[in-house]
């Protein structure tokens, strides 16, 4: 299995990480979240002779599709994304893509992902866990086989994604969090969709505490 993580700088919203993973007997490739910088991204398919099957949303928002039009373009692979944020997909104001500076986008998906669907791409399965909260439709991608967790926006290193955002829910990410993240092996590395990956468990344990101080501070 080949992995790639790609940094996109896009504006007004900083860092975004895109991941590339690719099947190296059949070339098959999936790519996880495909915001700006598209040239970074195709670079990438290119020295790797991929033949893109997949092109997989963790969630609408604006800086993790961005790309998608312009991939599926050049390399073709299907749009798949979780049913609840497929709306989002179509709508600029649940996507936020005019407000964070990307121009209204509106996407078309070509399948719509539930809780425990299971991708190929030659030999690597992902297993869809939906994690509702940062907002509604958002997913992780598991390969349990790998023990590697792609997280979106759900969790990060040290903290989890915002719950302010239309159809975000509060409640909803520390339930995905607590039941379907924290139950993952001890060993499980977590790439997420901004910041560094998270090789440890006890940071990510520890997130409940750090948010915990910070709200705290906040209200001293
Ligand atoms: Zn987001």
């Amino acid at each position: 299995m080949i992995l790639k993580r790609i940094k996109l700088d896009i504006q007004m919203v900083g860092e975004t990480n895109c991941y590339i993973i690719q099947d190296e007997k059949t070339k098959e490739t999936m790519v996880i979240d495909p915001g700006e910088e598209i040239d970074k991204i195709t670079e990438m398919l290119d020295t790797l002779h991929a033949n893109v099957k997949y092109i997989v949303l963790t969630h609408c928002h604006g800086d993790h599709i961005s790309g998608v039009n312009k991939l599926k373009e050049k390399y073709g692979g299907k749009i798949l994304i979780h049913i609840e944020d497929e709306p989002g997909l179509r709508d600029p104001m649940i996507n936020l893509s005019d407000y964070i500076g990307l121009g209204a986008i509106s996407l078309e998906a070509d399948s719509r992902l539930n809780d425990n669907d299971l991708i190929h791409i030659g030999d690597i399965e992902f297993k869809v866990i939906h994690t509702p909260g940062h907002t509604k439709g958002g997913i992780c991608l598991y390969i349990e086989k790998e023990k590697i967790l792609f997280s979106g926006d759900t969790i990060f290193r040290g903290t989890w994604g915002r719950t302010d955002l239309p159809t975000g829910s509060f409640e909803d990410i520390i339930k995905s969090i607590t039941d379907k993240i924290m139950t993952l092996p001890e060993e499980t590395i977590v790439y997420p969709g901004h910041r560094k990956i998270n090789y440890d468990k006890r940071r990510r344990t520890n997130i409940f505490r750090i948010k915990t101080k910070r709200i705290l501070v906040s209200f001293t």
